[in-house]
């Protein structure tokens, strides 16, 4: 059987790098293909001595001579700066992308990629929360598939085998609730990066896991799951379950709900996606029931977390509002993570933007790029304290 050719955009971050050990223990099926990172050379170097990937790509272009001194004496070819991150996706050698980055940086790679007809394996959220008209729109024009790395829409994917014809009527994301679970504003007002940085379940790259205190990271899985799966914003629920065991809920037009369970484990989801439309075998330790004698349930506390309300909000007006969202957040994230504002701070900012920066009804990519670069400008010009 030809091996799957894989790219990894963000090959050093939490997704990265458990998407190679998934790699390193099925040499059978996978290979890499190309390896990508923003700024740790270090790790960047020793995954590619240990993968052997044809092309290298380092975004921050300050670092190309020290990656290129030690890959291109193996036969590695390296490149800089993030153009190159739109080329190598196209790459003929490239079977599937999976889109590890963070951020907003994200899309325009991901646009590439699909022009190219790549199938994507999607862990970058925030592409299709700023451009999901867009990307549906020319996933169906390029006849390319979309497979969910996230845990809840890989649930809700893995629920749907089989049944894509049949009638959504709903589905349940599943949430943690964070660190931050029970507490009330006030409680809130003077937590420290520290503190939100200790998740309960899942341990994953800085930006999602503030996002994941703050209820942002479910505002974001909300709008993913509407373009992901065709939903309309009153066809999605969010409950809060602590445990992480179930990932997610369809529910059908008959009542009946099919959830998928299990530890929580990134390595699970990316491996579907990598892998499907096959399950291969895995060592990844097994849920036990008696271990957990029981699974709760709980409404999201939206007084308290008011990024899941404003997120639907952004998903109701359309158009560039959740690009406004995103941008906004993005910095708002930036900002608490230097201290330099508090943790209810991050919502305030992000419903300001919404708030005043201009809406536009059908954004194009040239719109939404610079929707994105003017929501960064304003949020942190809008943080100072006047
Ligand atoms: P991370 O911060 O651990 O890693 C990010 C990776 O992207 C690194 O390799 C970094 O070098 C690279 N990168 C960062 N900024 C870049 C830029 N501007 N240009 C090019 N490369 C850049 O992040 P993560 O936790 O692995 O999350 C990656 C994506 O996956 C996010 O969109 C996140 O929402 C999503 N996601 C993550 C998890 C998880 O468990 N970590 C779960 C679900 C979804
Ligand atoms: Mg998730």
């Amino acid at each position: 059987m030809q091996k799957k050719r894989v790219a990894i955009l963000g090959s050093t971050g939490s997704i990265g790098t458990q998407a190679l050990d998934v790699i390193a223990a099925n040499p059978h099926i996978f290979e890499v293909e190309v390896l990508t990172a923003q700024n740790n050379a270090d790790l960047l170097i020793e995954q590619s001595l240990q993968f052997k990937p044809n092309t290298v790509v380092i975004a921050n272009d300050s670092l190309y001579g020290k990656v290129a001194e030690a890959l291109q004496p193996h036969d590695i070819k390296v490149f800089a700066g993030a153009n190159a991150l739109k080329s190598v996706v196209q790459m003929d050698t490239v079977d599937i992308v999976l889109t590890a980055l963070v951020g907003f940086a994200g899309l325009e790679p991901t646009l590439k990629a699909i022009e190219a007809r790549k199938p994507i394996a999607l862990a970058n959220k925030e592409t299709l929360v700023v451009a999901g008209a867009i990307i549906t729109e020319m996933t169906e024009r390029y006849k390319v598939p979309i497979l969910p790395v996230d845990s809840e829409h890989s649930a809700i994917f893995q629920c749907l085998a089989g049944e894509f014809h049949n009638k959504i009527e709903k589905i349940i994301l599943t949430a943690s609730g964070g660190p931050f679970r029970g507490k009330k504003r006030e409680e809130l007002a003077h937590v420290t990066k520290a503190q939100a940085l200790k998740h309960p379940n899942w341990s994953m790259g800085a930006k999602i896991t503030i996002d994941s205190a703050s209820l942002m990271n479910k505002g974001l899985e909300v709008i993913e799951a509407k373009w992901l799966f065709y939903l309309e914003p009153s066809e999605i629920e969010v409950i809060v379950h602590p445990q992480s065991i179930i990932h997610s809920i369809v529910q059908f037009e008959d009542g009946s709900m099919k959830a998928q369970m299990g530890l929580p484990d990134m390595k699970l989801p990316i491996q579907y996606a990598l892998a499907y439309p096959n399950r291969i075998a895995s060592d990844f330790p097994r849920f036990d029931f008696t271990k957990y004698p029981s699974l709760t349930f709980e409404q999201p506390d939206l007084e308290t977390f008011r990024n899941l309300g404003l997120a639907f909000e952004a998903l109701k007006m359309g158009g560039n509002a959740p690009c406004i969202l995103n941008a906004a957040n993005e910095i708002a994230v930036e900002l608490f993570l230097k201290d330099e504002i508090g943790f209810l701070q991050m919502s305030d900012l992000v419903e300001k933007c919404l708030q005043k920066i201009d809406f536009i009804q059908n954004p194009t990519i040239e719109n939404l790029l610079h929707t994105d670069t003017y929501t960064r400008q304003k949020a942190r010009e809008w943080s100072k304290p006047s």
